[in-house]
């Protein structure tokens, strides 16, 4: 078996042990005589496997009574249209721009409404978390937007935006789970789950109750009203049982390694072994702003794009996979998520320090 490390921003790395005990589990799942992906979801074996799938969640994040917990579909980018359906009363909303997904979702919220932009870090590439101290939010807006995460910047909120009381909504695709948060600073948390957390096709959506609209905007079809999923416990149709299912192995996973505080403590150590480096190397360079540096994804260039290419190709080689970095940036990005182990980023700062010692300046 030649597994590589897999530094791939998303769909991405899942821990070994799940991947295993599902394997084990493929063709009989417990006495049923059947895989996950064969049952019924009205079957009594898949309602125990969404249950607890979603008390782990609960447990996990530690998430009041007063949520619900969503398991959706549409990827993450579907949400960028049902937020405003759902939320738009007042057809307004606040946007902070700091990266191509929030930009994204600004966008789409333009069909619905009069969205507007209250911060960006467009200016410089969005290379750092502009100031969300004292936003100049509408009176009227019915949410304030984030993307907490920015997968492809590599940049990172380190403190809420100040929503002066607005609801506030959060994307956290790909900082699901890396470090524990207080859910009830949100309104809405949501993500798709390929990132950090499991197989594509996954959404969940932490929503608080009282957000959950009897009526959406005129128009707003069936499947894209968080009542029907929130009513029907996730079971309106049928949801992606079998990404539900290896969701669940990966919360099992993270509360036998003892929850979220302990799996910060462990991306911060795994982080610092790459930023360190990169802190003194002549080089490499990190792209963004240090106090805005992500856990999760780590953006850095050589500063020449042919050293860059022969960086990734060689990498690659080495069995160090998926660095290449994002089109707009460029340089390579190392996704190092939950299930990324330490040994992995250490082999990757071995092969940099052997890169640079090569073709680095004397
Ligand atoms: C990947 C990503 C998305 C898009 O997710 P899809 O599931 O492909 O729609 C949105 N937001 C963030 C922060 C992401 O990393």
């Amino acid at each position: 078996m030649a597994r590589v490390y897999n530094f791939s921003a998303g769909p991405a790395i899942l821990p070994e042990e799940v991947l295993q005990e599902a394997a084990v589990e493929m063709l009989d799942y417990k006495g049923s005589g059947m895989s996950v992906m064969e049952m019924s979801h009205r079957s009594k074996v898949f309602e125990s496997i969404i249950k607890e799938t979603e008390a782990d969640l609960r447990k996990l994040m530690s998430i009041p009574d007063n949520y619900k917990v969503l398991f959706l579909q549409g990827g993450a980018s579907q949400q960028f249209a049902m937020i405003p359906m759902n939320l738009m009363k007042n057809r307004k909303a606040a946007y902070i721009i700091t990266g191509e997904w929030s930009k994204k979702a600004y966008e789409e919220g333009k069909n619905y409404g009069e969205v507007t932009e209250v911060a960006s870090s467009a200016d410089e590439n969005f290379s750092y978390i502009p100031d969300c101290s004292n936003l100049d939010i509408p009176e009227d807006a019915d949410y304030l937007y984030m993307c907490e995460n920015n997968t492809i910047y590599g940049t990172k909120y380190q403190k809420l935006p100040d929503s002066k009381g607005h609801t506030l909504v959060a994307d956290v695709s790909s900082c699901f789970l890396s470090e524990p948060v207080a859910v009830s600073d949100y309104g809405i948390i949501y993500g798709g789950v390929q990132k950090n957390i499991g197989p594509a096709g996954v959404v969940i959506v932490i929503i608080r109750e009282d957000l959950i609209p009897e009526e959406c905007l005129p128009g707003t079809p069936t499947m894209l009203k968080y009542k029907t999923h929130a009513k029907a416990e996730s079971l309106y149709n049928t949801p992606p049982a079998y990404g539900i299912y290896i969701c669940g192995k990966v919360f099992k996973w993270l509360l036998k390694k003892g929850g979220l505080a302990e799996m910060k403590a462990y991306n911060e150590k795994k982080a610092a072994v790459l930023y360190d480096y990169l802190d003194q190397s002549r080089l490499f360079q990190g792209n963004v702003r240090k106090e805005d540096r992500s856990l999760m994804n780590v953006t850095f260039a050589t500063g020449s794009a042919e050293l860059d290419d022969m960086f990734v190709k060689e990498a690659k080689a080495a069995g160090l996979d998926n660095l290449k970095g994002y089109r707009t940036v460029g340089g390579m990005r190392a996704s190092i998520y939950n299930a990324m182990p330490i040994e992995g980023v250490e082999k990757l700062v071995e092969f940099m320090k052997d890169f640079e010692a090569k073709h680095g300046r004397p």
